[in-house]
């Protein structure tokens, strides 16, 4: 069935090349042959590693950053660091994507799940419910799909329960609230590096704090040895002091090679949140006069980037829903839908996390239903985004009157 005259034909997948700036830095870490971050030369160079954490720190406003192996271990990392107890509840989202919850998991907590709302954010009536029912002190806070609660209100729920906030910030690097970088509200921020993120090396994350002591754990935790007077972006030796024989190495540093070439896009990172904004409105523009198709508002006080869109069509019954999805396949564009009953590529609802103790969420899985997603690749331009954003609206507009 093919509902549209359009056609689109890009690859949804398909990410910017690495720049001849990074490749460059990226062959002259090989050439050194010191790829590892510790393996500096005898006049205290700085390795490419510990570069980008000081740059990294800086253009998050905060004292320190760790780079490790993944998003994933960051998270792990910080929740070891802040001391998690074994069996412990941390408060998570339910719609978030799976390593988030296998983080938890990872550092020997429960992951107990919170509502989101339709505007995509935590709800946090249930945050505050769940707060008390479960008397849990740590939420681990998936800004998912770039979209930011009331961080105000978060916190003077958090504060007044006395919950430490630690937050997931793989969909919201670059972005802010109230004037104030994404991952400035927590005790400490995690960041993935991955390639459908917001800079890309494949795999990586950073861990950054304002905390001496949290951050002296986290590098010993990432495998440090007794090298951590290599980093710059940490706190002084004294500190390490208190923490090295009672912090296990669970290993899992960045590499120079990764770092050489995150460097660079670090410093077109604001551009290019620009540039997918710039694609968003061009897309949400097209769904704008379609009534039936709702999209999340973003916060008065957020300034979100949006790599990612996402709509809500609730009125469609299941078979519109799957031939909406078919008629926008077969028109080159491809969604995402968060409420498939078995996890699909990326996706997976909460309640396919079985190794976790989940009772049915009934407002998320309403949300989840009806909710599509589409990725906004930079290789694509304004442009195409107007093209896919026709495609979409129209077969809305089909399906519903079909
Ligand atoms: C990608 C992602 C992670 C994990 O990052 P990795 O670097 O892939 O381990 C965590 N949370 C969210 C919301 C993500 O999208």
């Amino acid at each position: 069935m093919t509902t549209t005259n359009k056609k689109f034909t890009g690859n949804f997948t398909q990410q910017e090349p690495i720049t001849a700036e990074a490749i460059a830095a990226a062959v002259t870490v090989m050439e050194s042959g010191r790829l590892h971050r510790y393996n500096v030369s005898e006049n205290n160079e700085l390795s490419e590693t510990t570069l980008l954490e000081i740059e990294y720190a800086k253009y998050q406003d905060q004292k320190y950053c760790l780079a490790c192996t993944s998003g994933g271990y960051a998270l792990q990392t910080a929740l070891r660091a802040w001391g998690l107890e074994p069996g412990q509840v941390v408060l998570t989202n339910a719609f978030t994507l799976a390593p988030v919850p296998g983080a938890i998991t990872a550092a020997g907590g429960t992951p107990v799940l919170i509502n989101t709302t339709d505007q995509l954010v935590l709800d946090l009536d249930h945050l505050e419910q769940t707060i008390k029912s479960t008397g849990a002190k740590v939420l681990m806070l998936s800004h998912m799909r770039g979209h930011l609660a009331d961080m105000d209100k978060l916190m003077i729920i958090l504060n007044q329960h006395d919950v430490a906030l630690i937050e997931d910030c793989a969909h919201t690097m670059g972005a802010t609230f109230n004037g104030i970088k994404s991952g400035n509200h927590g005790v400490m921020a995690c960041f993935s590096t991955q390639t459908y993120k917001h800079i890309n090396s494949g795999e990586g994350g950073f861990l950054t704090t304002n905390d001496d002591l949290l951050m002296a754990k986290a590098v010993i935790l990432s495998g440090s040895y007794m090298l951590y007077e290599r980093h710059e972006a940490s706190p002084a030796p004294e500190v390490f002091e208190q923490v090295k024989y009672l912090t296990p190495n669970c290993s899992g540093r960045m590499d120079n090679m990764r770092a050489a070439i995150l460097r660079p896009q670090l410093a077109n990172l604001d551009a290019n949140c620009q540039r997918w904004n710039d694609r968003y409105e061009a897309f949400v523009a097209k769904l704008a006069p379609v009534d039936i198709i709702d999209v999340p508002q973003e916060h008065q006080s957020a300034v979100e980037v949006h790599s990612s869109a996402q709509f809500a069509i609730n009125s469609f019954n299941d078979q519109q829903n799957q031939a909406f999805l078919q008629a926008c396949k077969e028109d080159g564009v491809e969604l995402k839908w968060f409420g498939a009953d078995k996890p699909a590529a990326y996706t997976s609802r909460y309640d396919s996390w079985e190794v976790l103790p989940t009772k049915p969420l009934p407002q998320t899985d309403k949300v989840l239903a009806r909710l599509y997603d589409v990725r906004i690749p930079l290789t694509f331009s304004v442009e195409d985004y107007s093209i896919i954003g026709d495609i979409v609206a129209a077969n809305a507009l089909l399906i519903a009157s079909s």
